[in-house]
């Protein structure tokens, strides 16, 4: 995603995250409440008090987006898929679902759970509004209610659009899923709709923006084109995913790799190692055993007068499970890993003997050769 992003509380054991960009969205919407929709439909109240409802109104926003990321969240949870947490950002909120579902009926329930969700705070809030009215209530309050009624209203239709990555759209895929049995097919028409609905909503951006409506109008452009570029990149990931699945890392290891054994100076793995091989890290080895890793930054943090003394399996560090990966695990597993922990290499290991080093571009590779072979 955009910028920063920051850790706020937990609920329900998930993590929730703000992106900065929310920031944007959350002074938008006061201020364009304040400013706009409060004084147009109750005339005549304090400036004061516009604001107030303002602030209350984007509140209850936050918190409504959060309930619908929530019912994602708790449903995939459910049905056992590993959700990282939920992340608002400037077009409202995502839940990190980890993985795909592996069915159409998951996929179906884990989608429209967030729709649901929105069509019963838009209830509640709607009845909310409707007896703080009976009740005579001061109008702001009712004022504020009813707004999130309307709100939430919007959050179910719009994401139930059948337009992929939008609800929606997952729902729309996972009948088609269901219908076919093929969910590369069924990804590539919600994809499609959702690339489309993404073109009309960019037209529609430019429309408005010409009639006159500057900030309206730049806001439907820019989720216009967030849309179509998440719609493509979903169908994308899937080939990928479909791909390397069943596919074990040992098909795509380098198997000499270039190990430094453990008894190795300081000053020989500097002129024999890091000077002679384009790499950053290299594995250190006993009796073919992982000992760890040693890079340059290893080496600098030893005087030059101590590199002829000083043996490399003594200085370096620990290899973590962000740079091995079992020969036998799944190439997925792999390249997420690398994605994670923005690693280009893996150590390729079976018990604790290194048996080879995968790299991102010999997958990368591997990938781009057969979506080529696939167009034809
Ligand atoms: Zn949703």
């Amino acid at each position: 995603m955009f910028g920063e992003t920051y850790s706020l509380f937990r609920v329900l054991g998930f993590e929730i995250r703000a992106n900065v960009t929310w920031l944007f969205l959350a002074l938008l919407v006061t201020w364009s409440l304040a400013e706009g929709l409060f004084p147009y439909a109750y005339p005549e109240l304090a400036p004061a008090t516009y604001w107030l409802m303002a602030l209350t109104g984007m509140l209850g926003l936050f918190f409504s987006l959060l309930f619908h990321e929530l019912s994602h969240s708790v449903v995939a949870r459910r049905y056992g898929l590993p959700v990282r947490g939920i992340t608002l950002f400037l077009f409202g909120g995502v839940a990190e679902i980890q993985a795909e579902p592996k069915e159409p009926r998951v996929e179906f329930w884990m989608a429209i759970a967030g729709p649901i969700a929105s069509l019963f705070l838009a209830a509640v809030f709607y009845l909310l509004a409707v007896s703080l009215n009976a009740l005579g209530l001061p109008e702001p309050l009712a004022g504020v209610a009813g707004y999130l009624a309307f709100i939430n209203l919007l959050l179910a239709v719009f994401n139930m659009v059948p337009a992929f990555p939008l609800d929606g759209g997952r729902v729309l895929r996972a009948v088609l899923w269901k219908l076919k049995g093929d969910l590369r097919w069924a990804t590539r028409w919600a994809s499609r709709m959702g690339q489309a609905f993404g073109l009309l909503l960019v037209a529609l951006g430019l429309l408005s923006f010409v009639a006159g409506n500057f900030i309206g109008g730049m806001w439907w452009l820019l989720i216009g084109l967030f849309l179509h570029a998440a719609a493509g990149a979903g169908y994308r990931q899937l080939m990928i995913q479909q791909a390397l699945t069943g596919r074990r890392v040992r098909r795509f290891m380098t198997t000499d790799p270039v190990a430094v054994p453990a008894e190795t100076s300081i000053r020989d793995f500097v002129e024999h190692y890091v000077y002679h091989h384009a790499f950053d890290l290299f594995p250190v080895e006993r009796n073919g055993r992982l000992v760890g890793q040693a890079g340059l930054r290893e080496a600098k943090q030893i005087p030059r007068e101590e590199w002829d003394g000083t043996r490399i399996g003594d200085i370096c560090r620990d290899v973590g499970d962000d740079a091995r990966v079992a020969a036998d695990e799944d190439a997925n597993e792999a390249l997420e890993r690398m994605r994670r922990h923005k690693a280009s290499r893996l150590i390729v290991t079976e018990g604790e003997r290194i048996v080879g080093i995968l790299a991102l571009k010999d997958l990368l590779h591997f990938l781009q050769v057969r979506s080529e072979l696939e167009q034809k």
